[in-house]
C-alpha cells in the first residue's frame, strides 16, 4: 500500500471522494479533498438536496453549536 503519496511540493496525493482521481491534498488545491471544482459541486449538489429533505431546522453540524439542554 502506497498511502503517503506525495508531490513534489511536498503535498499530500489523496484519491478524490467523488471520481476516484488523484488530488493534491494542500493549500495548492482549494477543492480538497476534492480535485477540482466539478467534483467539489456534485458533492455540495448531493448535500444541499439531502438537506432539502430534512424537516428540521437544526443546523446540520450540531457538534459545533452543541445541545443547548446538555449546558
Ligand atoms: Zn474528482
Amino acid at each position: 500500500m502506497s498511502t503517503s503519496r506525495k508531490t513534489a511540493a511536498g503535498e499530500r496525493i489523496v484519491r478524490c471522494p467523488a471520481c476516484g482521481n488523484d488530488s493534491v491534498y494542500g493549500p495548492s488545491n482549494p477543492y480538497r479533498p476534492f480535485c477540482s471544482a466539478r467534483c467539489k459541486g456534485i458533492d455540495l449538489g448531493a448535500w444541499a438536496s439531502e438537506e432539502f429533505r430534512m424537516p428540521t431546522d437544526a443546523p446540520p453540524d450540531d457538534e459545533a453549536f452543541g445541545d443547548p439542554k446538555l449546558q
